[in-house]
């Protein structure tokens, strides 16, 4: 075999798929058709969950100082000041990281593929892949060189990270079904003054659509998205003059543009994968769904994508997991994908629909109730674990499961783990339980009874964490919803996989066998 996993496309998903697998010791091959990573900043919202991840993988430092916080959003409706939506009040006490971190897709690609050669692992670039052959226990993948060459290669399995036009998804013959909006995006990065709030995503609703305005580092650096008045949607010629005059009618006549480095229209589909996977190949990121920006969750549910695969083809390229343990990855990811779909038309048709009575909503009703909404402390936690992506949750798994009666609305089985603040050692500091989890193995957490020996069925793939008994501990517990006598045990992605009230070694073993498939190192 010439390589355990082939990945094809450098994007985003691609690269962390690569780094996760590469910080797990597995032989992987990472190729793209392009010279070199993109220039463009495409993506630019990087969501909580995302920066949680960035931080086990080291790069989060990297990442914050580069990108810019964005704490909340203010709304404007024709010209006028309506509302501020905040962001971060509610995250506080959910993620170490409660805001919006706006830093460009070039910048998260440079980054993820710096750590990727620190890891020893780089991209083959001006390398395309052109056709697959399955076969039961490996791929062939015919790869086109860079001297224009053929190459043959064999790969266990083969994960297509290579976009919305994903060659694997096609050459694997997977349905692709969905539809194009009639509405055409552009994007700006402009170095501008004007009325907008520092800091903020600036959102301007007006009769015909929004544009948004999204702080980028450097000094009156801001990226434009918006959507192109219906006169300029069939041009070929549009520029960003012309756009300004729509720009300045809502967004004020005092706007004064200095410069724009990247100008580009795109038109936007929903689409999602009929299937994630064809017996050796996976399709992950735009390759598996495609959605309007609106959100910003494009970019990070790629990279989720591959945090939720990237463990599970470990233990299986490693001979620690039966190849069952694969088809869990389209279990728990379709779902995603499909929900993402929903909410984002639903909420990208109320921007944009064109009707009278739809743009008066958007200018004189959708900003007071973001407004009124947004002042509840539940709406404003439901909306931050929507949009932040900590919400995301698989209790339907076949890989969730739940011993005797765990309360209903603390953390359940298939949920991330929330994140805490712990006294972990009698007398010692409070500690954030988030830096102590190794997600390169399962983390088994126990409250209120002795550390166990009950993961013992996973070797060395478990890391004990023992709470002690404490006050400190138990009003974080409560805060959280956790019973003060339960344990958790954590897959290595930081989701739930079994939870219950007494640590039992003989149902940890069955779980761990039975549900996981891992076979005895
Ligand atoms: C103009 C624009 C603006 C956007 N703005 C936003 C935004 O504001 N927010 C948001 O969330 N999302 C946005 N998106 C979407 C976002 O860019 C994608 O969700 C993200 O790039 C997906 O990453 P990916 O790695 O899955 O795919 P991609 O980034 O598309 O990467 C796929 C890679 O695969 C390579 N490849 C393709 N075929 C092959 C092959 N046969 N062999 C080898 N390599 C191959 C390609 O060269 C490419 O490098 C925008 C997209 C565009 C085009």
């Amino acid at each position: 075999m010439d390589t355990d996993v082939l990945i094809v496309g450098a994007g985003p998903t691609g690269l962390m798929l690569a780094n996760q697998l590469a910080r797990r010791g597995v032989r992987a091959l990472i190729i793209d058709r392009h010279a070199g990573p993109a220039r463009e900043t495409r993506a630019l919202g990087v969501q909580a969950r995302t920066l949680e991840i960035y931080e086990r993988l080291g790069i989060v430092d990297r990442a914050l100082e580069l990108g810019k916080r964005g704490t909340g959003a203010n709304l404007w409706a024709e010209g006028r000041w309506m509302a501020h939506v905040p962001l971060s009040d509610a995250g506080q006490s959910m993620t170490p990281y409660p805001y919006l971190l706006i830093l460009g897709q070039d910048d998260n690609e440079r980054i993820m593929g710096d750590r990727l050669r620190e890891l020893g692992m780089s991209v083959q670039w001006n390398t395309e892949l052109t056709a697959l052959e399955q076969q039961p226990d490996h791929v062939m993948a015919t790869l086109k060189q860079p001297d224009g060459g053929q190459r043959r290669l064999s790969a266990a399995w083969v994960a297509g990270c290579d976009g919305a036009r994903s060659s694997v998804r096609e050459l694997c013959g997977i349905a692709f079904a969905g539809a194009p909006y009639e509405h055409v995006f552009f994007v700006a990065d402009t170095e501008v003054t004007g009325s907008m709030v520092p800091d903020s995503v600036n959102v301007y609703l007006w009769r015909q659509g929004f544009h948004l305005f999204f702080p980028m580092r450097g000094a009156d650096h801001w990226r434009l998205v918006g959507i192109l008045p219906v006169e300029l949607r069939n041009r070929n010629d549009v520029s960003f003059e012309s756009v300004i005059p729509s720009l300045r009618s809502e967004a004020g006549p005092g706007l004064s543009f200095k410069t724009c480095t990247w100008f580009s229209t795109y038109r936007i589909h929903h689409r999602a994968a009929e299937r994630f996977r064809d017996r050796r190949c996976f399709v992950l990121g735009d390759a598996a769904h495609i959605h309007s920006p609106v959100g910003a969750q494009g970019m990070n549910t790629g990279l989720q994508d591959a945090y939720n695969l990237a463990w599970k083809l470990a233990l299986v390229v490693q001979g620690r997991a039966r190849a069952t343990l694969l088809d869990s990855y389209e279990a728990e990811r379709i779902p995603v994908a499909r929900r993402l779909l929903e909410t984002t038309d639903r909420g990208f048709r109320l921007v944009v629909a064109d009707n009278w009575l739809a743009g008066l909503f958007r200018t004189k009703i959708l900003a007071r109730i973001m407004a009124f909404a947004m002042s509840r402390k539940r709406v404003q936690g439901f909306f931050f674990r929507t949009i932040s992506q900590t919400g995301i949750e698989y209790r339907t798994s076949a890989l969730s499961q739940s011993l005797g009666s765990m309360p209903g609305d603390g953390p359940r089985a298939g949920d991330r783990f929330p994140w805490l603040r712990l006294k972990l050692a009698v007398g010692g500091p409070i500690e954030d339980l988030f830096q102590k989890l190794d997600d390169t193995r399962f983390n088994l957490v126990t409250i209120g009874q002795p550390p166990a020996s009950g993961g013992a069925a996973l070797g060395d793939l478990l890391r004990n964490h023992a709470i002690p008994d404490d006050p400190a501990n138990d009003a974080e517990l409560r805060r959280a919803k956790i019973p003060r006598r339960a344990f958790y045990l954590l897959r290595p992605d930081g989701h739930v996989g079994l939870c219950g009230v007494d640590v039992d070694s003989a149902a940890i073993s069955r779980y761990v066998s039975e549900r996981l498939g891992c076979v005895p190192a």
